[in-house]
């Protein structure tokens, strides 16, 4: 599958990883929208947000869980962060295989863009 996440995730495109598990990998945004902009991905190529079946809920879980430990691993967790998972074409997706961004290291305006 020509997927350039799952290729992130297998080793055979570089990233700047700051994080890994078995369920999960998370990289650093090549057009990076804040100081810290982390994509969380599922190692499982799981397209849109639509995709995620009920015996995804863990891995799912594991995309929260990463947030956390990056954002603790980073000294943000207090000054805080924003998570966005963009689904489709109104949410803005250009990569289908889904991801968390985690983004931190200045303030973010709501409602978004
Ligand atoms: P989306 O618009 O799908 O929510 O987000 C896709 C993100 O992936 C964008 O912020 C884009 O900058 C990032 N991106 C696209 N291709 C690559 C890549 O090859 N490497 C990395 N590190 N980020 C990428
Ligand atoms: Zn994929």
């Amino acid at each position: 599958m020509d997927c350039i996440f799952c290729k992130i995730a297998d080793g055979s495109i570089t990233a700047d990883v700051v994080y890994e598990s078995d369920f999960v990998i998370a990289f650093r945004d090549l057009n990076a929208q804040a100081p810290h902009h982390i994509l969380i991905i599922p190692r499982k190529h799981i397209a849109t947000m639509n995709d995620f079946d009920v015996e995804d809920a863990a891995v799912f879980g594991m995309l929260g869980q990463a947030a956390r430990a990056i954002a603790a691993d980073l000294g943000v967790a207090e000054d805080g962060y924003r998570l966005v998972l963009n689904c489709n074409q109104d949410g803005g997706q250009t990569v289908f295989h889904t991801h968390m961004h985690f983004m931190a290291g200045r303030p973010f305006t709501w409602p978004p863009g």
